[in-house]
């Protein structure tokens, strides 16, 4: 019976196996379970809901608005405006005065280019036996400051307005500490006047400074100066200074050079370098003043005499046969 009993019985604490379901121990670990699971998954849940709320927004919105609009405005604008205004102003005025006579200009064979070169040499010299420069200078420095007026201007006017300029201000040094209001007063009627009188000032503060008050008979030193590229820079060495660099390639220039098929460049560059495989080298400048002289008398940007040109019956641009 007391075995019975004793069995039966709940047994005391102290004899009590530990780890058994129902002791304190197991309660501590069911709570440590399930607890920290419950937290762990609450953080989760609000992490969850933080994470993509705050993340959604961010991530579409800012990606999205200015994917697309930096892309479209600023490439449509700055692309379609450059390219349409400058490429349809310069091609447009040759074309049409070409145009005007003949549609798509007649090219010369390019194994015929060199006789058809010296052909048209040995005809302008003819022509024009005296051609020269037009502009009136006694020294490089007067030259080079007639030329830098000379830009959008005739050479007639340029004439008219040196002597007064070369009066007041006979050199380098004199024109450098010019004051601009006075300059623009005199070289007023040659147009562009602020700038020219700007340049012109700025320029000979550079023979001041860096030629002792003279022009450098060299074009890497004279394209350094202000109001100086290279078409005025072969203007100087070719006139002033009797060097043949290059060939001065001004709008009469590059017309003729054109209309009389000896390149279909119209880069003033592009048609110099095109030029000067033609020439000899110590005619280059004298091609200048020819070609020059011959736009301005008979081969008119707007009107050209092709019916009193001595060169029609080798033109390919004239309308005769
Ligand atoms: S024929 Fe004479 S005027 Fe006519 S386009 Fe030729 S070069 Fe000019």
């Amino acid at each position: 019976m007391a075995g019975k009993r004793a069995s039966g019985a709940r047994q005391p604490l102290s004899q009590r196996r530990p780890g058994k379901a129902g002791g304190r121990a197991s309660v501590a670990k069911h709570v440590a379970k399930s607890v920290p699971k419950k937290l762990a998954k609450a953080p989760a849940k609000a992490s969850a809901k933080y994470a993509t709320k705050p993340t959604a927004k961010p991530a579409t919105k800012p990606a999205t608005k200015p994917a697309t609009k930096p892309a479209t405005k600023p490439a449509a604008k700055p692309a379609a405006k450059p390219a349409a205004k400058p490429a349809a102003k310069p091609t447009a005025k040759p074309a049409t005065t070409l145009a005007a006579k003949s549609p798509k200009p007649r090219r010369i064979a390019r194994e015929q280019l060199p006789a058809h070169a010296a052909e048209l040499y040995r005809r302008l010299t003819t022509l024009y036996p005296d051609a020269h420069c037009e502009l009136d200078f006694r020294n490089p420095f007067e030259l080079l400051a007639a030329t830098i007026l000379s830009a959008q201007c005739t050479d007639k006017r340029v004439n008219m307005t040196t002597p007064a300029l070369f009066a007041a201000y006979p050199d380098a040094a004199a024109l450098a500490v010019a004051k601009q209001e006075d300059v623009e007063a005199i070289v007023k009627s040659t147009g562009f006047y602020r700038a020219k009188a700007k340049n012109l000032i700025a320029m000979a503060g550079d023979l001041v400074d860096h030629h002792g008050g003279q022009v450098p008979a060299d074009m890497d030193a004279l394209v350094q100066l202000a109001g100086v590229g290279r078409k005025t820079a072969n203007v100087l060495l070719g006139n002033a200074f009797n060097i043949n660099v290059g060939v001065v390639v001004d709008t009469h220039v590059g017309r003729l050079a054109n209309r009389l098929g000896l390149t279909a460049e119209t880069d003033p560059v592009k048609v110099e370098q095109a030029l000067m495989p033609l020439f000899p080298r110590d005619s280059w400048t004298m091609l200048s003043h020819l070609l020059i002289w011959h736009g301005r008398r008979t081969c008119d940007a707007k009107k050209p005499k092709c019916g009193e040109c001595a060169l029609a019956n080798i033109c390919p641009n004239s309308p005769a046969p």
